[in-house]
C-alpha cells in the first residue's frame, strides 16, 4: 500500500517532535560551529566541519577539535594571517585522506572569498541569483574556493575529496549539509545565517538516509547520485516545500538509522519511528 502524504508527515513530524535537539547537537559535528560567536567564523569553521564530516563521528569531533585548537580562537583572523604560519600550524593533522595542508588551503581560499564578498553567504546568494540552480550556484561557490586555495593535487585524494565538484554525479552530502546549516532558520541545530531561502536546499543524503528514503518510498533510485538527492528532496517538497529538509537532523538522530535491516525484522525494527510508513511494514 502506498504511504499518502499526510501519514508521512504525521510520521516524520513525531520523529522530529521527539528529537532530543540538545543532546544530540552535542554528538554532531554541527556542534562544533555553535562554539563560535561571529558569523565569518561560524561560516568558516562550518564549512570545514562539513568538509571532513567523514566516518565515525567520535573521531571526527576529536579530529575537529584538534584541527581548530590549532587553528586558534578566531579561524578568519588566522586565515587573514601570514599563510605559511597557518600551515605550519596545521602540519601533522591528518583524517582519512586529509592532511593539514588540505585543510590549510581550504581555509584560505574561502577567508579570501569571504573577505572579497563580505561573506560566504552574501557571494552563494549572489551565485544563486546568477545562476538560478543551486547545483550550478554551489559548483561555482567551490570553483571559486578550490582556486583561490590552489585546492588541488595530482597525487592525492585529499583535495578532491575536501571540496567535491557537484557537478559530478555525486549526491555531495556534505557541501549539501554545510548549506543546511547556514541557510536554514535557527533552531538550535541550523543557523539561518545566510540570505537564501530554505526551499533552495536538497537533502544531504548519505548510504543510510538513501536506505532509509527507499524504504519511505521517497526515491527509487538503487544508487545513491545526484538523481536520488533530488527525487528525496522532491518528495519531502510535497510535505513542506518551504522547508523541504527540515526533517534531516532528526532522521539522522533516529537510533535506528545505522540498524535498519530494510527488511521485515520485529527485534531489529522495535521502536523504529518511522515504522508505521515504512514499506516492509504496510
Ligand atoms: S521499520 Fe525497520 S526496515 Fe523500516 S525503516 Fe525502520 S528499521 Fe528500517
Amino acid at each position: 500500500m502506498k504511504v499518502g502524504d499526510e501519514e508521512l508527515r504525521a510520521a516524520l513530524d513525531a520523529v522530529r517532535a521527539r528529537a532530543d535537539l540538545a543532546a544530540r547537537r552535542a554528538s554532531d559535528p554541527v556542534g562544533v560551529v555553535h562554539r563560535y560567536e561571529d558569523p565569518l567564523d561560524r561560516e568558516l569553521v562550518g564549512l570545514v566541519a562539513a568538509s571532513v564530516a567523514f566516518g565515525n563521528v567520535k573521531t571526527i569531533l576529536a579530529k575537529l577539535g584538534d584541527l581548530l585548537d590549532r587553528v586558534g580562537p578566531s579561524p578568519w583572523r588566522a586565515a587573514d594571517g601570514d599563510p605559511a604560519a597557518l600551515k605550519a600550524r596545521l602540519r601533522g593533522w591528518k583524517h582519512r585522506v586529509f592532511i593539514g595542508d588540505d585543510l590549510a588551503r581550504l581555509l584560505l581560499g574561502a577567508r579570501a572569498v569571504q573577505r572579497a564578498h563580505g561573506t560566504l553567504g552574501q557571494y552563494f546568494a549572489a551565485l544563486l541569483q546568477q545562476h538560478g540552480d543551486i547545483r550550478l550556484a554551489l559548483a561555482a561557490f567551490c570553483d571559486a574556493i578550490r582556486d583561490v586555495g590552489k585546492l588541488r593535487s595530482r597525487t592525492r585524494r585529499g583535495p578532491a575529496h575536501l571540496l567535491p565538484d557537484p557537478r559530478g554525479s555525486s549526491g555531495v552530502k556534505r557541501l549539501l549539509l554545510y548549506l543546511r546549516w547556514m541557510v536554514r532558520p535557527a533552531d538550535g541545530i541550523d543557523l539561518g545565517l545566510w540570505p537564501v531561502e530554505p526551499s533552495h536546499l536538497l537533502m544531504p543524503v548519505d548510504t543510510h538516509i538513501h536506505k532509509l528514503s527507499r524504504n519511505l518510498g521517497l526515491t527509487r533510485q538503487e544508487r545513491l547520485t545526484w538523481r536520488a538527492t533530488e527525487e528525496i528532496t522532491a518528495s519531502l517538497a510535497r510535505l513542506d516545500a518551504g522547508d523541504p529538509t527540515k526533517y534531516d537532523f532528526s532522521l539522522c538522530h533516529m537510533g535506528m538509522l545505522q540498524r535498519c535491516p530494510s527488511r521485515r525484522d520485529s527485534a531489529r525494527c522495535n521502536g523504529c519511528g518511522v515504522m508505521p510508513v515504512c514499506r516492509h511494514w504496510r
